[in-house]
């Protein structure tokens, strides 16, 4: 029998794999339980957007053919919402994807990419899988104005010849940290010009407008800035994999070349043209989750548990002691949350912002388990 793990790519034999949230079926395979509720991979409890739903149904007459490989008609709609040229966009399968073609396209085995500690695991994954260096920052102590946040002075030290890209997630999964627009602006500043900094804003649409830090509005100032935006958490459309980069048009061309040539599929194409502009749907998913972390916010002052304050749909709360046994006793009442320790977190639960009802049973069961 061949040795394939040693047989593959140096960087890969590292890798760990990433760790989805628990689907609801395994756990009624598992435990033989109905009416779980899910509240592990920060998806919408409204569902789609109708206006998505109606054009998907719309669309699938014609599956028999191939997507749009342009994706002409999304990026119409994506270019006026940002005030950019089509030619600044590039579509993935989820923004997971154009995170990756980003590691690609830029990064080789002699450079490195820098991340914060605590941020997605997605990073570290399409750095490793290259072979390039991953350079892990320190994230800001529990006891900070930013608790478990990126350190952006340490990050800025680290940058060598070698470093090619930064991933910023802001807000920051699975913190729920962020920075503000001042701070992250100077530093975006403060980067070589041939260091690309990447800013997932993959929460952004759950903070409301007027707080919204939104870096696409300094595309024009930094050339080696590049913004990532998805479909699969405040639209909805997480089982459909689409999400965008918006970068100089330079960028956008590098990353084509490498992009598969139908990467987003016509359905998840339909459904997030339509769902672009529905700001009613928007606004209605900010307000759940606001209601929604207020709920689970008071549940963990009165259970004396902390948490770090989250602009995403999703808090991060600290137990205070391995948090896996209580991961599992609310898994056998039928709540999934999501365990953080492969982030390095072991004593926390991420949990994700459900519906009002989805809330009301989350906050009674951790105060029974934490009783
Ligand atoms: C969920 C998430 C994404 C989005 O992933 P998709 O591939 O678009 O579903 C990107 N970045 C972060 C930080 C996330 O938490």
């Amino acid at each position: 029998m061949s040795d394939f793990k040693h047989m593959a790519a140096p960087g890969v034999q590292q890798l760990k794999p990433y760790i989805p949230g628990k689907p609801i079926s395994e756990l009624e395979r598992e435990l033989g339980i109905e009416n779980i509720i899910k509240l592990a991979s920060n998806e919408n409890p409204l569902g789609p957007s109708p206006k998505a739903m109606e054009a998907i149904k719309a669309e699938m007459d014609e599956l028999a053919l191939y997507p749009d490989g342009n994706g002409f008609e999304l990026k119409k709609v994506l270019a006026e919402k940002h005030g950019v040229s089509m030619d600044q966009i590039t579509l993935g399968n989820g923004s997971n994807d154009v995170l990756v073609l980003l590691a690609e396209a830029f990064l080789t085995p002699e450079h490195s990419a820098i991340y914060s500690q605590y941020s997605f695991a997605v990073y570290p994954i399409a750095i490793q899988a290259i072979g390039a260096t991953h350079q892990m920052i320190d994230a800001t102590p529990w006891e900070s104005d930013r608790p478990l946040g990126c350190d952006l002075p340490a990050m800025k030290a680290a940058i060598n010849d070698q470093t090619r890209i930064i991933f910023i997630a802001n807000p920051n999964n699975p913190t729920g940290s962020f920075l503000q627009a001042d701070e992250l602006k100077s530093f975006i500043a403060s980067v070589p010009e041939d260091v690309i900094v990447v800013l997932d804003e993959a929460y952004l649409e759950y903070s409301p407008v007027e707080e919204q830090v939104d870096g696409s509005l300094w595309l024009g100032e930094f050339e080696n800035l590049v913004i990532t935006r998805t479909f699969s958490k405040a639209y909805g459309l997480a089982g459909f994999r689409v999400g965008y980069a918006l970068s100089n048009p330079d960028v956008a061309n590098v990353i084509n070349r490498i992009r598969q040539p139908f990467n987003v599929n016509s359905l998840a194409l339909a459904a997030a043209s339509a769902a672009v502009n529905d700001t009613e749907f928007l606004e209605k998913s900010m307000h759940v989750n606001a209601d929604g972390m207020k709920a689970l916010e008071a549940s963990c002052d009165r259970l004396g548990l902390r948490y770090v304050p989250s602009k995403g749909n999703f808090l991060l709360v600290d137990f205070g002691r391995d948090a896996m046994p209580i991961y599992q006793q609310m898994l056998e009442l039928g709540v999934i949350t999501r365990p953080v320790a492969n982030y390095g977190l072991p004593n926390c639960l991420r949990i994700t912002i459900g519906s009002e009802d989805e809330m009301a049973r989350m906050v009674e069961v951790m105060e029974q388990v934490c009783d």
